[in-house]
């Protein structure tokens, strides 16, 4: 099959759900991507966060291939040695979550997180962020705000409000005591590469608390080393009572969690369940992507990377920037006019890039991205993005 095929076959089978690119990629290696024909591209979007080890990790691969001949499903009422280690393993990440629900995705992930908030507090109501990103089931969908992602799909779960991020005064209002979470990510991701501030959630832990409210942290797109810590939260010394991660957890293989914190009640067997969750394919994936993100200090990487592109990307002198702003290496760059035909124009240039929302340019490389890779990155956007580009589409 030539390229050309590939695209045609599913363009033509496709379920209409995503605009696919004019180009087929077939092969990765640490922070690049291959082509049909063998170019090169540089990958700045990890899948969307999913690979901050980099692609075809040895150790990961070794794992997978190992544990696929030896047992790939177990339901999670067998115990088995490799989720065991992971057990361990993950709980061990951070400070009195000692308990962990394992599942498939970050969406189902953040469901958990939901009812596991409903069932322990007896409450119905969540309140989460303005421009938040949670997922697209009902229920993640309902603290989801962006309606590109919920017109269409309603009625949605009842109980959810959306309150402006970083801003103390409009949580602590909305914070009720029927109030059964907050939600937060600690950088919005796919909203637009907002950080929060420290203030911000530390406060957000003290209303909690007033008000018996958990505090759910969704570390899907932060967490295992992008913000150059193993979770973003340990950046402010705050604690969640639950903790959703997904993404770069099993190397690339599907695998969400939960961690679990002491406050926490009800969770008796059969409360909540999933056929595949912690099935021990996924967890030997996790143990060696755990085990390789702490021996390669994958989090003190991205602190120093993610402070070496900003300060580079923030001397581009160009008219048509407005801000970089972002954590390790989670950037945004927000252009005062949209992105999608620089993201277009990256891609002629072989840089795969991610947008967050019309105006932000989001960068998401693998965490092993060289400083020579870096190097060409600024050098190609600062070609790119100091041109005025048509956005009449
Ligand atoms: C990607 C993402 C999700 C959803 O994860 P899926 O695996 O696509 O369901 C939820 N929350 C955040 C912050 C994310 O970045």
């Amino acid at each position: 099959m030539n390229a050309q095929e590939i695209i045609d076959i599913e363009c033509k089978h496709t379920s209409g759900a995503y605009a696919k690119q004019p180009l087929v990629i077939v092969r990765g290696q640490g922070a690049s991507l291959f082509d049909a024909d063998g170019v090169e591209y540089l990958d700045c979007s990890s899948g969307h966060g999913v690979a901050n080890l980099g692609h075809a990790h040895p150790k990961v691969a070794e794992a997978i291939y190992k544990q696929a001949s030896t047992l790939i499903t177990l339901f999670e009422t067998f115990p088995n040695d490799k989720r065991a280690e992971l057990m361990q393993k993950i709980t061990s990440l951070v400070d009195g979550l000692d308990r962990v629900f394992l599942c498939n995705s970050g969406t189902e992930a953040v469901e958990a997180a939901l009812k596991f908030s409903r069932i322990s507090t007896g409450r119905k109501n969540v309140v989460a962020a303005m421009r938040a990103f949670h997922g697209r089931t009902f229920g993640s969908l309902s603290a989801t705000f962006n309606k590109k992602y919920r017109d269409g799909f309603e009625p949605l779960v009842p109980g959810f409000s959306h309150v402006a991020y970083n801003n103390i005064e409009a949580l602590d209002k909305a914070v009720t005591d029927e109030s059964a979470a907050v939600i937060l990510e600690v950088v919005q991701g796919e909203g637009g590469v907002y950080p929060a501030n420290a203030e911000y959630i530390q406060a957000a832990r003290r209303t909690c608390d007033e008000r018996g409210a958990l505090l759910i942290v969704d570390e899907i797109q932060t967490g295992f080393g992008r913000t150059g810590k193993m979770f973003a939260i340990q950046h402010f010394g705050v604690m969640p009572d639950l903790l959703t991660c997904a993404k770069s957890l099993a190397g690339g293989l599907p695998m969400g969690a939960v961690l679990i914190g002491k406050k926490i009640k009800n969770l008796t067997p059969g409360v909540h369940g999933s056929t595949f969750g912690g099935n021990p394919l996924a967890c030997a994936a996790a143990v060696a992507a755990l085990t390789a993100i702490e021996e390669e200090d994958l989090p003190g990487q991205a602190a120093a990377k993610g402070k070496y592109l900003m300060d580079k990307l923030k001397q581009i002198q160009s008219p048509y920037i407005r801000e970089v702003r972002g954590m390790g290496l989670m950037v945004g760059i927000e252009m005062k006019q949209k992105v999608v035909p620089y993201i277009r124009e990256l891609q002629d240039l072989h840089i795969i890039a991610l947008n967050a929302g019309m105006t932000v340019i989001r960068l998401l490389p693998p965490l092993v991205i060289t400083y020579k890779q870096l190097d060409h990155l600024v050098d190609v956007l600062a070609e790119v993005l100091t041109q005025k580009m048509d956005d009449g589409e």
